[in-house]
């Protein structure tokens, strides 16, 4: 039976769209493309996301591929680019009505640890029970390791959880293992709620 709702974070509760964010920064097409391609989403960013690196590691690595004249900016970009990670509109209330029908409320994210500053971001974070970062567990989805460690630390079982990912990869990878998923688009919320009362409708037959 359903009992609870595991939730990735970016492009689910906020919306992670490097070129947005970065726009904040710069207005200069040529540095969007860098860092776009060279800081969000690279080789220094999943080592950040696994917590096997720190900032000023990750900027080094990122530097060596950028001209010069960037590399403030790349400074600048890797450590506020969270202040612009902003909600998905109509996520939260979603989220909230999830809450009130009584589901245990859980997150799976790839997060570094600069988490700890955006949480402030969303008030989704607060209807949490529990959430798991993969920088503080040294693993990262799609991996099914990360997946275990989450029902065995939070005491759930996989066939009474949904999983809700923007990642079709991640979807699978956790319905490997037995979690129903949703794979999520940002622009349609209210599929959350569709998906957990088609779940609930199936079950009763
Ligand atoms: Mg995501």
């Amino acid at each position: 039976m359903l009992k609870n709702i595991v939730f990735d974070m970016g492009n689910v509760i906020l919306d992670f769209d490097p070129r947005k964010m970065a726009s904040f920064f710069t207005k200069d097409e040529e540095a969007l493309d860098i860092l776009c391609t060279e800081l969000f989403s690279n080789k220094e960013w999943l080592e950040l996301d696994k917590g096997v690196t720190d900032e000023e590691t990750a900027l080094k690595g990122i530097c060596e591929r950028v001209p010069e004249k960037y590399h403030g900016l790349c400074r600048d970009v890797l450590y506020n680019w969270y202040k612009y990670f902003l909600p998905i509109e109509g996520s939260y209330e979603a989220v909230k009505e999830l809450k009130e029908r009584g589901f245990g409320m859980y997150m799976l994210t790839n997060a570094a640890l600069s988490i700890h500053e955006y949480r402030k971001n969303s008030p989704a974070f607060d209807l949490m029970d529990r959430i798991l970062i993969s920088s503080e567990e040294k693993m990262l989805k799609p991996d099914s390791e990360i997946y275990i460690r989450l029902l065995e630390k939070f005491g759930l079982k996989a066939e009474e959880c949904l999983f809700i990912d923007d990642s079709e990869a991640n979807i699978r990878a956790a319905e490997a293992i037995g979690f129903y998923g949703l794979i999520f688009d940002k622009r349609d919320p209210q599929s959350m709620i569709r998906r957990v009362d088609e779940i609930i409708a199936s079950e009763k037959k």
